[in-house]
């Protein structure tokens, strides 16, 4: 069960970030035994595997705050009538009747697509939000299973709303967090909620009175677009974050997605109540809501977190998404370039923590052995001081070769272990039109 990951750079990341050449990462179990000069190691770890890691750089397994799986199969799948001209027609027109449309084993295969894409981008942490009312009920088991044999850590839940029958799915998350109680480290569970324009207040109260006597976060969109701020204050006169607040549902398990249109004062209940925020900037930019303010979240002490909200697996990509988003945005060439590293790197560790009560996202002796080693000659010389440099410009491009989480060896030069991927696309595009099908008759 040891392996001996040598003769790459390991970049330890975590306070004190470490960038050691011509170094091995000693993994034991699901733990990292020993980190440092890859002769010493050799020598201290005779009987350990060895994984060749020259020409590669060791990096601690990425994290991904906020994914919806069960989007895969909208891949590819033409939408009948006119294109939606706004954020709550893309919910009428293609989610609402994606997620409707999904049967039994479409749900498994849901998740293993994004599986297996988050083990091809060293993505091996995702904090997941599910959605299928046609197949609600025990539907987050399939998942788990999903993701145990993927041999990844997910964070699961189910997405409540009144559009559909609430009690039902808020049943599922009951349910479900029962089961996984504190979670293993592996798996957990949140009470999961669509976004506030959707949901009553008694059908809020109602998972807040579960999510704390299990003592889990809610994980809900917030101010999305400006329909859910508009909502809100033409329906209660409060503005988004004010009405979840005063509803219980703020907190620091709790993770509040996308802000993107939310004031001063909501961002100053964010901060003193230590609610999380995750940023999802392709995601935006594709819906075309806005622009969460960032830097003003970040400035105020919220803990801001990196998400895909679906659209993606690969966090490094997702990282300098933001970093051009809000130097546009900014009109600014001096801003982003520490805080949207720190997103992903610093972050989302901190938010993994909260949510699986493990510390992740470092390099260091007796913490979890997740890793993403990516192919990565520097053209030009690396260390602690100029790694982010490197991080934007260079390792955002680079190809994950071998992907570790708790030890176990998810994927190896490229080939996925954990996983029969050739069996699940095939299947996937074989059930993708029947769903699809399904759609249209909606
Ligand atoms: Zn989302």
């Amino acid at each position: 069960m040891a392996n001996r990951f040598e003769n790459g750079i390991v970049v330890t990341l975590g306070e004190k970030n470490r960038v050691i050449w011509n170094a091995t990462v000693v993994t034991d179990g699901e733990r990292i035994a020993a980190v440092g000069d890859s002769a010493e190691m050799k020598r201290l770890f005779p009987d350990a595997a060895a994984v060749d890691c020259s020409g590669k750089i060791i990096l601690p397994g990425f994290i991904c705050t906020h994914h919806h799986f069960y989007s895969t199969m909208a891949r590819g799948m033409g939408i009948p009538g006119e294109p939606a001209s706004n954020f709550v027609e893309i919910l009428e027109r293609l989610w609402w009747k994606v997620d409707r449309a999904l049967a039994e084993e479409d749900i498994t295969l849901s998740a293993q697509g994004p599986l297996i894409d988050c083990i091809r981008n060293g993505t091996t942490t995702v904090i997941d939000h599910h959605a299928s009312p046609s197949m609600r009920d025990g539907s987050l088991d399939p998942i788990e299973t999903a993701v145990r044999q993927a041999g990844m850590r997910a964070s699961l839940c189910y997405e409540v709303s009144d559009r559909n029958e609430a009690g039902g799915g808020i049943a599922e998350n009951k349910r479900f967090i029962q089961k996984v109680g504190k979670g293993d480290g592996q798996i957990a569970a949140m009470m999961g909620m669509h976004a506030s324009f959707t949901l009553s207040d008694a059908t809020i109260e109602e998972c807040v009175g579960i999510a704390r006597d299990a003592g889990v976060g809610c994980h809900i969109h917030v101010a999305e677009d400006a329909a859910d701020r508009e909502d809100s204050l033409a329906k209660y006169h409060l503005p988004t974050v004010n009405r979840l607040h005063n509803l219980g549902v703020t907190g620091e398990q709790s993770i509040f997605v996308h802000c993107v249109h939310i004031d001063e004062s909501e961002m100053d209940i964010l901060a003193s109540t230590g609610t999380i925020v995750v940023h999802n900037p392709e995601s935006n930019m594709n819906n075309a809501v806005g622009v969460t303010p960032l830097l003003s979240l970040l400035k105020k002490g919220v803990l801001v977190g990196l998400g895909t909200d679906g659209m993606g697996s690969d966090m490094l990509a997702q990282m300098r998404c933001a970093y051009l988003l809000h130097r546009l945005a900014n009109r600014d060439p001096r801003v982003a370039f520490l805080e949207a590293p720190q997103l992903l790197l610093q972050n989302n560790a901190a938010i993994a923590r909260r949510q699986f009560g493990v510390r992740l996202g470092e390099i260091a002796v007796g913490l979890p052995a997740d890793l993403a080693i990516l192919d990565y000659r520097p053209p030009t010389p690396l260390s602690e001081a100029n790694f982010l440099g490197h991080l934007i410009f260079g390792l955002v491009d680079a190809t994950v070769d071998t992907t570790v989480c708790k030890g176990k060896i998810l994927m190896q030069s490229k080939q996925i272990l954990s996983m029969d991927e050739e069996r699940i696309a095939a299947r996937s595009r074989e059930l993708a039109p029947r769903m699809w099908k399904r759609l249209e008759a909606l």
